[in-house]
């Protein structure tokens, strides 16, 4: 199957890939080929592919995916191939949403607060190496 995830700022991946596992708003999602075809929701959360059986996982915060059963898509505001992420920052970012979340009472800025640090989070496992994505 061919896999393509991109950003608004790049193509994070495209190969060709034997299976495709995502965080759906339902829970854990694999694709294989041939899968009946299907638009969902993504959650922030860590996905993966297998590469000549090589399992290779990635962060990627919400997004879309669509699969046909020949190609799997993934539309998505921000993705990192655990290679790719600066611990550094994620932590910074960790520390900054936690703190906001401490003094923040509007309703829609504690939302976008528990976003960012869920995308921390998400980031942080990944970098540590304590994600799993099947
Ligand atoms: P920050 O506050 O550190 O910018 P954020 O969660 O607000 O984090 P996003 O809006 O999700 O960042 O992403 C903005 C861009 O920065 C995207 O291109 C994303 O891939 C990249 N990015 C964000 N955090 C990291 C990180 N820790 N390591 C590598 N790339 C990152």
């Amino acid at each position: 199957m061919k896999l393509k995830i991109v950003t608004p700022e790049r193509v994070v991946v495209e190969e060709e890939v034997e299976a495709v596992y995502g965080k759906t708003i339902d829970g854990m999602m694999g694709i294989l080929p041939h899968h009946v075809p299907v638009v969902t929701p993504l959650e922030i959360g860590v996905m993966s592919y297998l590469k000549e059986g090589q399992k290779k996982p990635l962060a990627v915060m919400g997004g879309l995916l669509s699969t046909d059963g020949k190609s799997v898509t993934v539309l998505c505001d921000a993705a990192e191939l655990s290679t790719e992420i600066d611990a550094v920052r994620a932590q910074l970012a960790k520390d900054r949403a936690q703190a906001e979340l401490h003094k923040l009472t509007d309703h829609h800025d504690v939302a976008l607060a528990q976003q960012a640090l869920a995308r921390a989070l998400v980031r942080l496992s990944l970098a540590t190496g304590k994600a799993s994505a099947r």
